[in-house]
């Protein structure tokens, strides 16, 4: 029995078999290997392997995205089929008579880079797949499957991190809980755990050599401990602590269709925050009153390329079909910083939390902004929508924004396409938005605080960074007070303010947090009901 202490991300237990998560490279290593026959039968079973997932993937993809999305690993097969690519390794293989992926890598960096310096966008496109499809086949040449794709079993999670796109292509009924040795409690990865509803820890001091795929752990989320190799004694206690949790979350059912209120009568609007259309169905099965935030960015991340708008716009429409007359806020793109993916070509920078992220890349490149606000007020004629626009920090911007929004406006008009103006909303998440929120809450329709990056910027604390935990607290009474300004500045221009970070889940806090006159509370949505019961109780 092996047991560890790591920092907790969210609670719960879970037992069962490990999967370790083992990353591939990025450096090519070279290697020389005599037998050529072998070496290019080893590609080609990598190869026939990562056909086969490409096409589980696609058929998924079919269900969660439409045919769009399914188009995407579809042109990655078509790569694998591509004689030109694969002539090109065997022929390296045999010539140069080095080891399998040493000649995969090298094609797919000059494969890649000819189609980088081509002047047509599509084609340059293709080197983001080129390499994300030979990663496929490192992946599977090394005998590691990407995550997810072939876990036949629901498992223990482990890994040395994680980037919030790789948890996102993960099935959620396969993953028992997620152990990460580096990680923060605040990071994306954390925060898409905890709107999963999946026992997490991170910053466990574990080697990874010395667990294997297929030994037993038992994950305690709230007590933040992880153990291998459990004796019978732990198995069976988290067994009962198993049963005993779900006796309570069938207990809280009991306040479905119950109002969010005080004893004093104070209403309070409980909603809950989703990453993709997979959450919608937790949102309803928790009763949440309406999505708070709808994290728009997951659906850009775990893929090679961006989505399209006619996939956005179906994804936007199941939602907001799903909630039925319940409000649905979506995000604008917040991409950057811990959240990103190769495709967006965002340069490696010294403070990435403060560089080039959220609303500046939409403002910088509105091509990529117009096609989610496209796929936005489309699919706003379906339901109860509203729009929200992250990492705020100027008037400015918000001009430019609404310069930008009525652009779209005119040219759905004019190509007379059904659409509708979304209610629009700032999210209150830069120390400066707070300075200027008189002004803010005259130019939307209401606020959305996003108490994790206001915690960041006021207390100048990096939230990725796991060293600098004790110091980043978003109870902190300087976050509470630019909470407290942000609040009455909306009511004195009769808006509504929420939160939609994750201090909203704080049930030590929401007496406090309802007494400074917040009126939306939006949550993970295993946090819904837990949340309404402590409301009742004010
Ligand atoms: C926040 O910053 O509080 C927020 C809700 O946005 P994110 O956590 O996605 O940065
Ligand atoms: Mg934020």
């Amino acid at each position: 029995m092996r047991r560890y202490f790591g920092r907790a991300v969210h609670g719960g237990t879970a037992a069962g078999p490990v999967f370790v998560v083992k990353k591939e490279s990025r450096e090519i290593v070279y290697a020389r290997a005599e037998d050529f026959q072998a070496q290019i039968a080893r590609v080609q079973r990598a190869v026939g392997q990562s056909r086969e997932e490409l096409k589980a993937l696609s058929h998924r993809a079919l269900h969660r995205a439409g045919e769009d999305g399914a188009a995407i690993f579809a042109a990655h097969e078509m790569i694998l089929e591509d004689e030109e690519y694969l002539e090109t390794i065997y022929g390296m293989i045999r010539r140069e008579k080095v080891a399998a992926e040493y000649a995969v890598a090298v094609t797919a960096q000059e494969l890649a880079g000819r189609f980088e310096r081509m002047e047509d966008e599509c084609i340059r496109a293709r080197a983001a797949d080129v390499r994300d499809v030979s990663g496929q086949v490192l992946r599977n040449l090394a005998g590691n499957p990407g995550c997810g794709l072939r876990l036949a079993e629901p498992a223990v999670i482990v890994a040395q991190d994680l980037t919030p796109g790789e948890t996102m292509q993960m099935e959620r009924e396969k993953i028992l809980a997620l152990v990460t040795v580096q990680g923060s409690p605040n990071s994306h990865t954390s925060i898409l755990a905890r709107m999963m509803d999946i026992p997490a820890v991170v910053g466990v001091p574990v080697e990874l050599e010395h667990i294997r795929s297929g030994m037993r752990a038992v994950v305690d989320g709230t007590g933040a401990e992880v153990t291998f190799e459990p004796d019978e004694d732990l198995w069976e206690a988290a067994e009962r602590s198993m049963a005993r949790e779900r006796d309570e979350k069938r207990l809280l059912q009991s306040l479905r269709g119950e109002e969010s209120v005080t004893r004093s009568g104070r209403k309070v609007q409980i909603c809950a925050n989703i990453g993709g259309l997979a959450d919608v169905k937790g949102a309803l099965e928790n009763d949440a009153e309406g999505i708070g935030l709808f994290r728009s960015e997951c659906l850009y991340l775990g893929r090679a390329g961006f989505p399209p708008e006619e996939e956005q716009f179906q994804v936007y429409r199941q939602a907001l079909e799903a909630m039925g007359e319940k409000k649905v806020v979506i995000r604008t793109l917040d991409i950057g910083a811990d959240k990103t993916e190769d495709y967006f070509r965002l340069e490696t920078e010294a403070n990435p939390a403060l560089g080039y992220r959220g609303i500046r890349i939409c403002l910088k490149r509105p091509d990529i902004f117009k096609t989610q606000l496209r796929a936005l007020l489309r699919a706003s004629v379906y339901g109860k929508l509203s729009v929200l626009y992250p990492m705020i920090t100027s008037v400015k911007e918000m001009e430019r924004i609404y310069e930008i929004v009525d652009e779209v406006k005119k040219e759905l008009s004019k190509e007379r396409i059904p659409f509708r103006l979304p209610r629009q909303g700032i999210m209150i998440e830069t120390p400066a938005a707070v300075m200027i929120s008189h002004r803010l809450a005259q130019m939307a329709d209401f606020f959305s605080i996003g108490t994790n990056d206001l915690t960041q910027y006021t207390l100048a604390v990096d939230r990725q960074n796991g060293q600098l935990e004790e110091f980043y607290d978003p109870r902190h009474e300087a976050v509470l007070c630019l909470i407290r300004i942000a609040v009455e500045n909306a009511h004195k221009y009769g808006k509504r303010a929420g939160i939609c970070g994750e201090l909203a889940a704080d049930l030590e806090l929401t007496e406090s947090l309802l007494e400074m006159g917040v009126d939306e509370l939006s949550v993970p949505p295993a946090m819904v009901l837990p949340l309404r019961r402590r409301v009742r109780e004010i």
